[in-house]
């Protein structure tokens, strides 16, 4: 049966589309990028699949990418005979947008001026629907390996889009484009020639590890149709080649391709690893967070690769808290069908994953070091995700720890690394004096500050809910206690002059009784303090009780 139905985008892409469609986004070219970035996506899947399932009915022989053009009709048409996609498949991922990023994107458009859409495009990325970029009208036919219907989708990006089952089609997908005119001033080049088409693979896809073959159809002089097939990509694995010899074009693109990215990485990292277990890792630190970074559950950037081959993406070769690096690592000595099981228990695998982790803090390091403003946009992005390794990354916590930023009382628009602080102590100060809490102007007003202010002692502030944790469990940086100023005792040194001032005992002793014994119930002593300055009491817990905002935390939680 072969019903077609005519639905609705959902209101979210209706929108981006919207957006798409209008947008004067420059670069227009990218949209074959993407294309031939999801093509390439679908014959991995498909090899993968296969490893995994010897039984599988799928057609596996020669996987490649096809482009071909037709001059006359003005179509472009991109296919692959990869995975492909069942009916369900297509309404879900092509007539939806599931990406959780759109609907911040979506909000960020709405707000900002109609001008800055193109920026945001070029953040966000829109994957298949920058098609809508350069045609007016996209078929696309598809059939999952393995099964037997196949289904046609076409939509002109306006508000509604036609499915349909179809009774044959060959595995795999191929998308059409019924290009719009030609209008260089618009940024829309001649998508219908060869030569155009050739320039931005080579650009923008040279490296994909399938071949892209490109079929131009002519007509010759006597009314024949001919066809010509030229390979456009040299498929060389970018990591494979010596790092001097690469651009920095190329790693950027790369990265774009892998991560679905529009924008450069704020970072590239290589790695070789030799001896008994030989690897290459290409890795990069993206310049911009994804909206999931604090929902995706475990899940890495990392693609595993054995001998340029994609066996695993999303693959645990970096801690968690590391999630937000994008790349590969090619392994030579691992079996192709290795599950995640195993891998989690290779001791090889496990060296690897110490070696980049280590590695990717390094760079973050030098990121601080060389500070060029790439560490600031890397901590704005990424800094509360790298303080989780604080608590489950033991070995490298002091690694952590020399690369993290906090808020502290010396200035409040800017924030200070550890380091930082400890240069500035004054002199004979032992300690990293910190104070934690909710919120920034909370931590200001407590009375535990007054003493420190006074004394000119700079007080970190630290706000984060994960800060409360962390503190807890790591007792000093680099040789320096980290001293909250909210327990025990704190010793503020002891100028001679305030020797004198100091209150005495005996002469408070009665006082002090007599407030312990009315407050019992609340407090577990009463005890003369230097700390203040103007507030007459504070509450101070002691060295190893829960943080007055851990406690209440828990309150909250009802414990
Ligand atoms: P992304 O590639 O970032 O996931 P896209 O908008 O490019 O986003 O594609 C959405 C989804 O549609 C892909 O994740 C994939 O599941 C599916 N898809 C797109 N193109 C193909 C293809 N050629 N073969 C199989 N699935 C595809
Ligand atoms: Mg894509």
């Amino acid at each position: 049966m072969s019903t077609t139905q005519t639905l609705e985008f959902q209101a979210e892409t209706r929108h981006l589309l919207q957006l798409v469609i209008h947008s004067v986004y420059s670069n227009k070219d990218v949209f074959l990028r993407e294309l031939i970035s999801n093509a390439s996506d679908a014959l991995d899947k498909l090899r993968m699949e296969a490893f995994r399932d010897k039984d599988l009915q799928v057609d596996t022989d020669d996987p490649h990418i096809g482009v071909t053009i037709d001059a006359q009709a003005r179509t472009l048409t991109v296919r692959d005979n990869g995975i492909g996609m069942n009916r369900d498949e297509v309404v879900a991922l092509i007539g939806t947008i599931a990406k959780s990023g759109t609907s911040e994107l979506l909000r960020q458009w709405k707000e900002a001026a109609e001008s800055s859409a193109p920026d945001l495009i070029g953040q966000f990325g829109v994957g298949f629907y920058a098609t809508f970029m350069v045609a007016d009208k996209v078929t696309l036919v598809t059939r999952r390996a393995g099964e037997s219907q196949a289904t046609r989708w076409e939509s002109d990006g306006q508000g509604t889009y036609t499915i349909e089952d179809l009774d044959d089609a060959p595995q795999g997908t191929s998308v059409t484009l019924h290009l719009k005119a030609v209008d260089e001033q618009d940024g829309l080049f001649d998508y219908a020639d060869d030569r155009k088409i050739r320039e931005i693979v080579k650009r923008y896809s040279d490296f994909v590890s399938w071949p892209v073959r490109l079929d131009v159809q002519r007509e010759t002089a006597e009314g024949e149709t001919v066809h010509e097939v030229d390979t456009l990509n040299s498929q060389t694995a970018l990591w494979a080649r010596p790092k001097g010899e690469v651009t920095k074009e190329e790693y950027d693109e790369f990265y774009k391709s892998i991560a679905h990215d529009w924008s450069d990485p704020l970072e590239t990292i290589t790695m070789k690893g030799e001896g008994t277990f030989e690897y290459e890792a290409l890795l990069f630190i993206p310049s911009h967070a994804p909206h999931d970074l604090f929902m995706r559950d475990g899940r890495t950037g990392i693609r595993l690769y054995v001998k340029r081959v994609m066996i695993m993406d999303e693959c645990d070769v970096l801690p968690e808290y590391l999630r937000f690096v994008k790349g590969i690592v090619d392994a030579r000595d691992l079996s192709l069908n290795v599950s995640r099981e195993i891998l989690q228990q290779d001791r090889q695998i496990q060296l690897v994953r110490r070696r980049l982790t280590r590695k990717v803090l390094g760079t973050i390091n030098s990121m601080l070091a060389a500070d060029d403003g790439r560490y600031t946009t890397f901590w704005r992005e990424f800094g509360r995700a790298l303080k989780e390794g604080l608590l489950s990354d033991v070995d490298n916590r002091q690694e952590i720890l020399e690369v993290i930023s906090v808020a502290s009382t010396r200035d409040p628009l800017q924030t200070t690394t550890l380091r930082g602080y400890i240069e500035r102590m004054q002199e004979g100060q032992q300690e990293i004096y910190y104070m934690t809490g909710t919120s920034r102007a909370l931590v200001e007003k407590s009375p535990h500050l007054e003493a420190f202010r006074d004394k000119g002692l700079e007080v970190l502030l630290l706000t984060d809910p994960v800060d409360e944790v962390w503190t807890d469990s790591i007792s000093e940086f680099d040789g320096h206690k980290l001293q909250s100023i909210a327990k025990g005792q704190v010793d503020l040194g002891s100028g001679d002059s305030e020797d004198d001032a100091k209150p005495s005992r005996e002469e408070f002793g009665d006082l002090l009784s007599w407030m312990g014994s009315v407050l019992t119930e609340q407090v577990k002593e009463v005890r003369l303090s230097q700390r203040l300055t103007t507030s007459p009491a504070c509450i101070v817990g002691d060295d190893f009780d829960m943080s007055r905002t851990l406690e209440q935390m828990y309150r909250a939680m009802g414990q």
